[in-house]
């Protein structure tokens, strides 16, 4: 479904990526784990082109995609959840999933809401609550219920479990394992190697701007090098 090939970014006159080749396959999660600064983030921005990539090739259902607009992107049936959530906290809820469903109709937006609802009970219980007063928990659900509003194929996550606590990065992780099981795609960067490697199909060790390694997730688990660097040895 996304074929990252051989790509190369810049900062500048800095190369973030060295060459760094991904697949992901249709109703597959991927993860993607790397130290601070290995350049995940860098990586899920390039997909969206913004920085677009300065060599190789972003492919989409066979679509080359690497030199269009974000805004064109973001209306291929991707959807991105940036790190740090970056809700709009003056606004409630509701008009949060609202903006995620920009580009929709009023009924797929009610739809697209319902299914939401339906994924976190919590976010129509605070429908009309201000996002900025929700816990962070509650801001990273609104953070990927906005993301469904658009009713992506492919769901991209930066690090959703950023600085959360263990009973809800649970949840959070039992929701993204739900989406796959709806048909949903996913592309997961984590830190938390353990989990995103028990939920993933398929991982990627990123470091320092190369893939070091890729294998299925169960095999990564247990790869000595990765529970060496990344899982507490
Ligand atoms: P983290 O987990 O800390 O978010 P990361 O793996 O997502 O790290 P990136 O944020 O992609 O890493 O950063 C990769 C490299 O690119 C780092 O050396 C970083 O300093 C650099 N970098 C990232 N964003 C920019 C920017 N806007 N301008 C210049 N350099 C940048």
């Amino acid at each position: 479904m996304l074929i990252l090939e051989d790509i190369h970014t810049h900062y500048g006159k800095i190369e973030a990526l060295h060459g760094v080749s991904v697949e992901i396959n249709e109703g597959e999660i991927v993860s993607l784990i790397g130290a601070n600064g290995a350049g995940k983030t860098t990586l899920l921005m390039t997909v969206c082109g913004a920085p677009q990539a300065s060599a190789g090739r972003v492919v989409l259902d066979g679509r080359d995609i690497t030199k269009e607009p974000t805004s064109q992107i973001m209306r291929s049936g991707i959807a991105i959840v940036p790190e740090g959530r970056r809700i709009f906290s003056g606004l409630t809820v509701k008009e949060n999933l609202h903006m995620g469903g920009f580009f929709n109709t009023k009924s797929e937006i009610r739809k697209s809401q319902e299914h939401v609802y339906e994924l976190f009970p919590r976010l129509k219980e605070r429908e009309s609550q201000r996002a900025g007063t929700m816990s962070g928990g509650e801001q990273q659900m609104l953070a990927i219920g906005r993301a469904l509003m658009s009713k992506p194929r492919l769901i991209i996550l930066d690090e959703p479990s950023l600085g959360l606590a263990p009973l809800i990065i649970k949840q959070i992780f039992e929701i993204i394992g739900k989406l796959r099981d709806e048909g949903m795609t996913v592309f997961l960067v984590e830190q938390n190697a353990h989990q995103a490697l028990n939920l993933a199909d398929r991982g990627y060790v990123l470091e320092t701007g190369r893939i070091r390694l890729h294998d299925t997730g169960a095999n990564l688990l247990v790869n000595p090098q990765v529970r060496e660097a990344y899982l507490g040895g």
